[in-house]
């Protein structure tokens, strides 16, 4: 089987893929913490800590085998990503090193199918441009090691990663073939068919694209699907960027409300923190909560930067009410 039909890329929830193994992004004395960690171990039950408490934790860069108990997956796989200090203390070949590592671990398991989740990405900072391209390039020259392993998913927790994630994915995979590439362009915009067809009203477009890929192939047929994707990926573009935009005025909005806040405390300093922090809270909650963080990894850079520093508004806040 070609490489590239061996490596697939989903947006989900890695606790319900139904693989041989599925990878945590574990921490050094692989207890039960947040994130994608949280989530596997919640969804195994508690013998899954019972199991990994017996291993004396694991370094960061390797991984260890448990089983998957509660889980669809037999196998539980849990590697140590680096925490990112900006990038000049082998965070790369740390993190390189743990899919290598999940891999090994995992052929000699007899593991044929596998789901990582963006090891890093989360609470340990990595930035997903470049982790998502270490995580590919390490995937693709360990699957030429490794052909009893049949399929590796990288199960994604975002729109935004996602879409690094097969951007990246089309640049390594070396393929010629025009009609080949213009199905994989049209799967990945897959996820977001849903307002493509409600906002763009591209449902035509949607439907055609189906017919023709699952026609004949024939230079026509190529052009036509050709200029259709074309059609779509710029609807989509068109899209995701009125979501930046949005999720940008709705920052604006709190961020103006915290400051207001803030400053009401400065002046008097007499205003009670029981009533203060209920609100922060709140509004921490909202800004933290799953839509708008997906909305916000769609951003630039600099948006980011403005996500962040309302971030530290809403701390300070939150210290100074507690
Ligand atoms: P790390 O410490 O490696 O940064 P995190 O759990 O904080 O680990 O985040 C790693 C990635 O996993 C993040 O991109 C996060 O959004 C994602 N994630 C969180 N929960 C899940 C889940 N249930 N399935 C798949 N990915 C998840």
């Amino acid at each position: 089987m070609a490489i590239n039909e061996r490596l697939k890329l989903t947006i989900g929830d890695i606790t319900k893929m139904d693989v041989d193994a599925i990878v945590n992004s574990a921490n050094p004395r692989l207890l039960k913490g947040g994130g994608v960690c949280g989530a596997i171990y919640q969804a195994a039950g508690p013998q899954l800590l019972a199991e990994t408490q017996a291993l004396g934790g694991c370094e960061t860069g390797d991984a260890k085998i448990t089983h998957g108990h509660q889980l669809k997956a037999r196998f539980v796989i849990h590697t140590v990503g680096p925490v990112y200090r900006g990038g000049s203390a082998e965070e790369s070949s740390l993190l390189e090193s743990c899919y290598k590592r999940c891999l090994e671990v995992a052929a000699q398991h007899g593991v044929r199918s596998i789901a990582f989740p963006s090891i890093s990405t989360g609470v340990y900072g990595y930035p997903i441009k470049d982790a998502s391209l270490i995580a590919l390039k390490s995937t693709l020259a360990e699957l030429v090691r490794f052909p009893q392993i049949n399929l590796v998913c990288f199960v994604l927790f975002s729109a935004g990663d996602f879409k690094w994630y097969s951007d990246h994915l089309d640049e390594l995979i070396d393929n010629d073939d025009p009609w080949d590439r213009l199905q994989r362009v049209f799967d990945r915009l897959k996820p977001n068919y849903g307002d493509l067809l409600l906002q763009d009203n591209q449902n035509l477009e949607v439907a055609r694209v189906s017919t023709i890929l699952s026609g004949p192939r024939s230079p026509e047929a190529l052009k036509e699907l050709d200029s259709l994707v074309s059609t779509l990926r710029s609807a989509n573009d068109r899209i995701i960027q009125e979501k930046c935009l949005q999720a940008v005025n709705f920052l604006e909005e709190k961020v103006s409300v915290l400051s207001k806040l803030l400053d009401e405390k400065r002046a008097k300093p007499g205003i009670r923190n029981q009533v203060l922090h209920p609100l922060v809270w709140g509004l921490k909650r909202e800004i933290q909560n799953e839509t708008i963080a997906s909305k916000f990894a769609e951003l630039s850079d600099d948006v980011e930067e403005e996500f962040e520093n309302a971030m530290e508004i809403i701390e300070d806040l939150d210290a100074q009410t507690r």
